[in-house]
């Protein structure tokens, strides 16, 4: 609880040591923080960091990063920051906490003191395992507060377990000493600024691989792999050709870079699990052990490492202004994320991942029937528009199937599925408009190409902008075009794009060809399908995300099941009469296609018994999309590949 007294006394201090500690960088701006980051005892879940600082006598306020950049929301990892010593010629120094922004220390440094070292540990809780590790500076960072973190210079180091090896896209000092260096060597890294740093992570691994990319391709592309199991980070080559290709396709397609080089840094560890997160001229991925051992496991994550490496362009070199703060305490403005994140979604994971040839074009239908159906299913979109789900990610992002369910209802982070269908509008207008003179490659060019090929560099652009490089491609009302698709209510999904395209989503009896190779080697639905090991898809019929136990994940709202009034979090333990058992159930919505029975349920909510009628006649529901006779298919010409054929000598090793 905030107190009157607290406010006024920190506001007087911020102010006055916003002029002290600015005075004090001021002073020292050409000399860096020195930082080492020791990552020996990862497997034990700990990073320990020592920091020299370059200071002057007086108050000075450190700060760790609170607003980190791609998560969008307040989740700095503050709390695991102990062990924090300051020290200054051999004497212990005194610190306190602000009250108020609880990531700032305040210290007094000395007359006579010209630096300040730092000693702090940290509780690492993911991205570890015993045999590999994740560093995001956030984890370690401490920096002087109130002070753009652009104008910060500061100059890395790591130490890592004896024969591990690192992969970062920082510039090491001593090419001895990467990608793998000698035991209990310490690595140095060329000075950045503390905003780079930031956006700099290093993955290092017991069995790590670093291989080259599209090597004819200029600057250098690299992915550095590290795995729990021996075997996994020995990329296939049939991957390493697929990721050369997505080098070659993103090359083509925008045609312009950002980054002095860039490196894709993947974990592959069913410790340290999934997810991605972007950064300039890297980018941070996690997936299973053997989520890329055959192109059958691949399939579920095949978008990941396409779509943080467009993030590159498009939300790192190029990022909405309220996503731009020019320190890690101010706080994020998240209402353009249906292009940071949607047009991302878009060109990564569905235009990039098929010309690169990482996923096949009927598996890119497969894809958008998903997305489409998902999003034209989804109950909250009656109540709530698109740009509100992006307003309020810092604090409503998430609302997967799990907690307390109805997820559907109040929306999740909708603006990314939002996004590939309203981007594939965009596509596909411009090429109908412009007679396939032109398309939203276009548009990258001019968005992502503002200033020609640079260094890691963020330029921020606003709505009005957007559409100004939109009119400058083919002019249209843009601005009114995307309004009434994200700020309006539209309680059905726009599957406009897809229809211009030449194909219409409809519902069949069967899952489509990629439901069935998701479902075969996940044994449960991936992203928004039935939640739970070995569940079935009984979403788009009668509503309900069930568990291969029976378990009501999720009910859909104004779904069959939610008029039956069945509720998340019960148990169905008998269906007609009988057992519960996945099939069966299929079994039952198949039976009642067509007839007036309805579904009968018994089920089970903590310590009650109830039965319930489910009054459903369609059969099964399976998204499919299927094509309009006599209509161009813009779906192909989309998914073309741009590249030349590569250089037959560049073989990956
Ligand atoms: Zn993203």
């Amino acid at each position: 609880m905030v107190t009157k007294r607290s406010i006024y006394r920190s506001t007087v201090f911020f102010s006055a040591l916003l002029t002290l500690s600015g005075y004090a960088l001021a002073q020292s701006s050409k000399t860096p923080i020195q930082v080492t980051a020791d990552l020996s005892e990862a497997s034990r879940k700990l990073f320990h960091a020592e920091y020299d600082f370059p200071v002057t006598a007086g108050p000075l306020t450190l700060t760790g990063a609170k607003w980190i950049p791609g998560t969008h929301g307040p989740n700095g990892p503050i709390d695991n920051i102990t062990g924090i010593v300051f020290t200054a010629n051999g004497q212990t120094l005194p610190w306190r906490r602000d009250d108020v922004d609880l990531y700032q220390f305040h210290v007094t440094i000395p007359k006579g003191v010209t630096t300040l070292h730092a000693h702090i540990d940290a509780l690492i809780a993911g991205r570890v395992s015993q045999h590999l590790a994740v560093l995001e500076w956030e984890e370690l960072l401490l920096y002087p507060a109130n002070t753009p973190v652009a104008g910060i210079p500061i100059q890395p180091s790591v130490i890592v377990p004896a024969g591990w090896g690192i992969g970062t896209a920082l510039t090491p000092l001593d090419a001895a000493s990467y990608p793998t260096p000698s035991a209990g060597a310490v690595t140095h890294f060329a000075a950045i600024n503390v905003e780079q740093l930031e956006d700099t992570p290093i993955l290092t691994g017991q069995y790590f691989h670093e291989f080259a990319l599209a090597p004819e391709i200029s600057p250098k592309h690299y992915i550095d792999v590290a795995s729990d199991a021996p075997e996994d980070s020995n990329l296939r080559p049939g991957l390493l050709n697929g990721l050369s290709n997505l080098v070659r396709e993103a090359d083509a397609l925008y045609r312009s870079h950002h980054y002095n080089q860039y490196h894709f840094l993947l974990t592959l560890s069913d410790v340290t699990g999934g997810g991605g997160l972007e950064h300039g001229q890297s980018s941070d991925n996690g997936a299973g052990e053997k989520t890329f051992s055959d192109e059958g496991h691949q399939l579920a994550t095949t978008g990941l490492l396409p779509h943080e490496f467009s993030h590159s362009w498009n939300g790192k070199y190029r990022r909405p202004v309220g996503l731009y703060q020019p320190d890690f305490a101010t706080p994020e403005q998240g209402a353009l994320l249906w292009v940071y994140e949607g047009m991302t979604r878009y060109l990564g994971n569905m235009v990039l991942t098929t010309r690169s040839k990482l996923r096949t074009q009927a598996q890119f239908r497969d894809y958008i029937a998903l997305s489409a159906a998902t999003l034209d299913n989804q109950s909250g979109r009656e109540w709530r528009p698109t740009v509100d789900t992006a307003v309020g990610t810092s604090l409503l992002r998430g609302g997967g199937a799990g907690g307390s369910g109805w997820a559907n209802w109040r929306r999740g982070s909708d603006y990314y599925q939002e996004g590939e269908l309203l981007w594939l509008d965009v596509d596909t207008l411009i090429r109908t408009q412009t007679n396939d003179r032109k398309s939203l490659d276009d548009f990258e060019r001019i968005f992502v190409g503002k200033g020609g090929n640079t260094g890691p560099l963020i330029v921020p652009y606003t709505f009005d902008e957007l559409v100004q490089d939109l009119n400058e491609v083919t002019p249209y009302d843009w601005a009114k075009f995307l309004h009434d698709r994200v700020d309006t209510i539209n309680p059905r999904a726009d599957v406009a794009g897809i229809e211009r395209a030449g194909y219409k989503l409809v519902y069949t009896d069967r899952p489509n060809e990629s439901e069935r190779i998701l479902s075969a080697n996940a044994g449960r639905r991936v992203g928004r399908g039935a939640g739970g090991s070995g569940g079935v898809e009984v979403w788009y019929s009668i509503g309900l995300r069930v568990d291969g136990e029976g378990s009501i994940g999720d009910v859909r709202w104004g779904g069959p099941a939610d008029k039956a009034r069945l509720s998340p979090g019960q148990k169905i333990l008998a269906i007609n009469g009988q057992v519960f058992s996945g099939p069966l159930l299929r079994t039952a919505i198949r039976d009642a296609k067509g007839k007036s029975d309805p579904i009968h349920l018994i089920l089970e909510s903590q310590d009650v018994i109830s039965t319930a009628d489910i009054d459903y006649h369609d059969g099964e529901r399976y998204p499919s999309l299927v094509r309009i006779e006599g209509t161009p298919d813009l779906l192909e010409e989309i998914t073309k590949p741009l590249a030349p054929s590569p250089v037959k000598s560049g073989v990956q090793q």
